[in-house]
């Protein structure tokens, strides 16, 4: 595992280090806690903190409370308290202060070793947890929620982003020739498909999938739902029995407006997406082209009239 340790004598630092090498972990070493704590909001890989109560820079307690905050974030991060202080109040006080676990210092060998295996048991449950929250079972893309998460996300960082909501195009008609197993494998083909945007693509509902583009604009993520687009229409799906089958989808675009909150952007996409629909089919439509107050397809959601047999929001 990766260990942040923290404390302030060099000696012990050294003394434990050694200790945890010798156990088969990294370890990122610290003297001082504003310095242990930027190394934690850097985005560096870390799965263990163990720190000492008296460190210079923010206090140990502190240390322990901003790592439970981390963790909290659905980041996997154990937390372990050292002190040569074994008093009561003192171990209660670390685990309120958002310790998992107390150590004392300088600790027996088996007894850290120990208490790391059952912090690489916790975080792999809560990496599993975090998982199970966050992902589609059936694509392994993310999922619905947290696709919301991250536009948001982008949303609250201000960045510029433009979003692909692509459904597979009669849908219905390949579950009813080719069975549900059919249609799952069709999903997962269109899923392969995105793969290539991991991290930002997420199935949103039945057929329906979601890319968000950060910093390209909406034209640009236009000639993206294009080739996409194409390459899915280009691509056999493979059923059993050697079967081949061909899929189209339709794909609304939208580009945030600096306003937007994230239903009134993707709302934004998914009437571009119901003028795909209306339009044929098999194609991919800019929000603006059908937002603009004199485009002929203005209205078209807004009216709640004429939306075929699409709900009236499927993202809402
Ligand atoms: P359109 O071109 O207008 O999008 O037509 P469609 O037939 O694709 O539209 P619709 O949204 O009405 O159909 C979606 C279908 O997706 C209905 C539902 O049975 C099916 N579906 C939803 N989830 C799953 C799934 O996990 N697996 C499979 N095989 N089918 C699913
Ligand atoms: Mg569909
Ligand atoms: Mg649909």
């Amino acid at each position: 595992m990766q260990i942040v340790l923290v404390d302030a004598s060099r000696v012990t630092l050294k003394l434990m280090t050694k200790m945890l090498h010798d156990n088969g972990h990294e370890v990122a070493a610290f003297g001082d806690g504003t310095d242990a704590l930027a190394h934690l909001h850097s985005g560096a890989e870390v799965d263990v903190l163990m720190t000492s109560f008296e460190i210079p820079g923010i206090s140990g307690l502190q240390l322990c409370w901003e790592a439970r905050l981390i963790a909290n974030a659905g980041r996997p991060l154990y937390v372990i308290a050292m002190s040569s202080n074994t008093d009561i109040g003192h171990l209660v006080e670390a685990l309120d202060s958002g310790a998992d676990d107390f150590v004392s210092k300088p600790p027996a060998l088996p007894e850290l070793y120990a208490r790391l295996r059952a912090a690489e048991r916790m975080n792999q449950a809560q990496r599993e947890l975090v998982r199970l929250a966050t992902r589609d079972f059936l694509t392994g893309l993310f999922n619905r929620r947290a696709f919301f998460f991250k536009a948001e996300e982008l949303i609250r960082n201000r960045v510029p982003a433009s979003v692909l909501l692509l459904d597979i195009d009669y849908f219905k008609h390949v579950n009813d020739t080719y069975g549900h197993d059919g249609g799952d494998l069709a999903l997962i083909a269109v899923a392969k498909a995105i793969s290539a945007y991991a991290g930002r693509a997420a199935r949103v509902g039945g057929e329906e999938f979601a890319i968000l583009l950060p910093e390209i604009s909406e034209a640009d993520a236009y000639e993206e739902a294009e080739r996409l687009r194409f390459d899915i229409a280009n691509t056999a799906v493979m059923l059993p029995g050697n079967q081949e089958i061909s899929i189209t989808i339709s794909i609304g675009v939208a580009e945030r407006d600096p306003d937007d909150n994230v239903d009134e952007w993707v709302k934004r996409s998914d009437v571009a997406l119901y003028a795909a629909k209306t339009g044929g089919r098999n194609r991919s439509v800019m929000a603006e082209d059908v937002m603009a107050p004199d485009a002929p397809s203005a209205g078209l959601a807004r009216s709640g009239g004429g939306r075929g047999k699409r709900a009236p929001d499927p993202l809402a």
